[in-house]
């Protein structure tokens, strides 16, 4: 078999993966798959982009700015084009000067496509739904692992206030006991996500105090321990923003959310380049042969 590689490309933190790698990448979802099959778990396939408008309403534009990837087309007519391209040609000026922002941004999180699939109805019970998307964060800074495009699957429950933290809780132990058994040493902590401006100062302490947000870090063979997944509560957050109800009351959310790239690169880092050398008890838990599933 192949190293595992994840090959850079022209720009940092967009990079295309070979056939090892992404043969990883399927056993990890089939295992993800696996753990969510009891709990009645729907499946979706979601689109890499998603409505502006949507993230507007749910405050990301104002919490993640630097992060929000946005999408710009050019909706002016022939003639107006070709002045465009005039002023190019005279003064090297942009192509981009008359590009527009549209009605959709590239997807920050897996998610956020799933909360309006139960807009505006009544849970009988609690609901599990399950997405990978990829997802384009615009980040600063390109070490190892950093990615600004990057697979996360999510598994996301709606249900009510006392279901709903303890699902998240039980997501987070058995990640961590499956991370151990691909020989994956991560540390629990918890976390904040990355607010910016003055959402970092109203956000942060909050979220922290009330340990909604729970990182699984591992060493990606940086010296610095990055997330390889996180396990989120929101309360009443998104079933607020969403018309969405358990009995009389508003639903509560959590979701836990993998990311697949880093993980691959974790084990890189814990077993090697070459899969075919990793433990058998590994490669038979991730489908590659050898033994364990
Ligand atoms: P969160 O929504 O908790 O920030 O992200 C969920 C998971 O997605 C993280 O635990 C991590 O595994 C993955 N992730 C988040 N940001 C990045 C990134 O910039 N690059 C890569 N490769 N993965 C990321
Ligand atoms: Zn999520």
């Amino acid at each position: 078999m192949l190293a595992a590689s994840l090959i850079p490309t022209e720009v940092p933190g967009v990079g295309v993966l070979n056939s090892a790698f992404e043969a990883v990448v399927d056993g990890l979802r089939s295992s993800i798959l696996g753990f969510a099959e009891p709990e009645d778990t729907q499946a979706f396939h979601v689109p890499p982009v998603i409505s502006r408008a949507l993230l507007e309403r749910l405050g990301y534009v104002d919490a993640f700015p630097n992060l929000l990837g946005t999408l710009h087309t050019f909706v002016g007519d022939n003639r107006r084009w070709r002045a465009v391209q005039a002023a190019r040609l005279a003064d090297g000026a942009p192509w981009h000067s008359e590009q527009t922002i549209s009605d959709v941004v590239a997807l920050p999180a897996t998610c956020y496509h799933l909360y309006p699939l139960v807009a505006h109805q009544t849970l009988a019970q609690p609901v599990t739904m399950t997405a990978e998307a990829s997802c384009y964060r615009h980040e600063g800074s390109s070490e190892l692992g950093r990615l600004r495009s990057f697979r996360m699957r999510e598994v996301v429950r709606i249900g009510g206030p006392d279901d709903v933290p303890a699902w998240r809780d039980e997501w987070l132990t058995r990640a961590r006991t499956w991370f151990d058994g691909l020989g994956l040493k991560t540390s629990v902590e918890v976390a904040t996500d990355p607010f910016f401006g003055d959402a970092a100062r109203m956000m942060a302490p909050p979220q922290r105090q009330e340990e909604l947000k729970w990182e699984l870090r591992a060493d990606l063979g940086t010296g610095q321990a990055q997330a390889i997944a996180s396990a989120n509560y929101h309360k009443d957050h998104f079933g607020g923003l969403f018309d969405i109800r358990t009995g009389g009351d508003v639903a509560h959310t959590a979701c836990a959310a993998f990311g697949l790239e880093r993980i691959v690169l974790a084990l890189i880092a814990a077993h090697g380049e070459s899969p075919e050398r990793w433990p058998a008890s590994v490669r038979g838990a991730l489908g590659l042969g050898g033994t364990g599933r």
